[in-house]
């Protein structure tokens, strides 16, 4: 595709497609490992992974394969009947998060609407009609669903489509002692995310999650982390609160999941998971058997390469790399959900510069760069992905 094409894409797309996206100026045709390729053949190094979601690899052939493979055997039959897929992938995720049961939904909106349904479902049940508040954390991202909306922390997203869902209240992040207040017997659950990711990449401590976890088990209400984009492998251990010292109740999960299918999951604790009861939620296509495919294959990839241990490595790189880069005040996050915090307000500029020079990262805040390569990503990958960074940045 000539320059002059993409021009006319990008009129084609403004006629045919509603304005809720603004898009960097590539069009990308293919993709192999870390790497994206426009329709001239021109390379990037995507430090972005489709938003965390590209975990073992652009065109990922095992990925491939598993699911041509089911692709050509069945399809869908619908949540009617039984599919093994279905059920491996459960089982799959129970063993490596240490929670009991799975509802498959189709995104991350959808699995936390999953989670704030059982919560509300439970507390109904267990503690009486009142008990279904929802607290969540400012600055926090859930999803685009009224309901997720009313949980996300973010005025300027809410406001133009009041009103929302009633029962959702956002307090500080990092403070105790205003999570303290909010908690209370009206309280069926909190849902926060133990790093930040739409809000910034703002990792929160384990003594903070620790403490939140008390507060919840004190109150009997219930603790719900959205690992939507921390899941899976991004922090270097299956789950986010893996290496932070404390369970969640129910627990979130999609973006990474299955390489770029959507899917997503919900997971809870036995004893939570029994307050649905059959009929009480449902989807069509969560948990099919194409995309169930491709999440099993995507966790073999995991175990069989040693992703998790790669993504502490090329973690501790590229801390160390960006670290040193002028215009890079500080970095943060964990595994490979990672933010450069720049010394001016201009990480869009950055982003766009970065992508003239075949980097593919985002700006995640006005003055701050995300990165969320593929766990896959190589030593040598980093090391160019900050030399072009280090172009972008001059
Ligand atoms: C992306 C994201 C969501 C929403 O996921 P969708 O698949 O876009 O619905 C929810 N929570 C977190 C933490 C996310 O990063």
């Amino acid at each position: 595709m000539t320059s002059g094409e993409t021009h006319t894409l990008q009129q084609r797309e403004a006629a045919a497609l509603m304005r809720t996206y603004k898009r960097q100026q590539v069009v990308f045709a293919r993709g192999e490992g870390s790497w994206l390729y426009d329709e001239q053949g021109r390379a990037y190094l995507d430090c972005l992974g489709g938003l965390a979601v590209i975990s073992v690899g652009h065109a990922n052939p095992a990925v491939a394969e598993a699911v041509s493979t089911q692709m050509r055997q069945l399809t869908h039959v619908s949540n009617l009947f039984y599919t093994e897929p279905q059920v491996e992938l459960a089982e799959r995720l129970c063993a490596l998060s240490g929670l009991d049961r799975v509802f498959f939904a189709n995104c991350g909106a959808t699995a936390n609407e999953a989670a704030i349904k059982l919560a509300r479902r439970r507390a109904q049940a267990t503690r009486g009609a009142e008990a279904y508040r929802v607290i969540s954390l400012e600055r926090s991202f859930h999803g685009r669903t009224l309901a997720t909306l009313a949980a996300t922390g973010q005025p300027d997203k809410q406001r133009v489509f009041a009103p929302l869902p009633q029962g959702f209240v956002q307090v500080p992040g990092a403070d105790l002692e205003a999570m303290d207040k909010a908690i209370g017997p009206h309280t069926a659950a909190v849902l926060l995310e133990t790093i930040q990711g739409e809000g910034g990449i703002v990792p929160f401590s384990a003594e903070y999650l620790q403490g939140v976890r008390e507060l919840c088990s004190k109150a009997g209400a219930l603790m719900i982390v959205d690992d939507v984009q921390a899941g899976v492998g991004r922090t270097g251990s299956w789950f986010s609160w893996q290496s932070l010292g404390f369970l969640p109740d129910i627990a979130t999960t999609a973006k990474a999941l299955a390489n770029g299918l959507p899917v997503g999951a919900c997971l809870a604790r036995a004893e939570v998971a029994a307050a649905f009861e059959a009929g009480d939620h449902a989807t069509t296509f969560g948990g099919g058997p194409v995309v169930c495919r491709a999440a099993l294959a995507v966790i073999d990839q995991i175990e069989r390469r040693d992703l998790l241990r790669n993504c502490k490595e090329r973690s501790e790189q590229l801390i160390q790399a960006l670290t040193g880069l002028a215009r890079v005040a500080f970095v943060r996050g964990r595994g490979l959900l990672i933010a450069a915090q720049l010394t001016e307000p201009c990480a869009a500029e950055v982003t766009a510069r970065a992508l003239q020079h075949g980097l593919v990262i985002n700006n995640v805040r006005p003055d701050a760069i995300r990165f969320a390569p593929p766990l896959t990503i190589s030593p040598d990958e980093i090391t160019e992905a900050i030399a072009r960074l280090s172009q972008a940045l001059a």
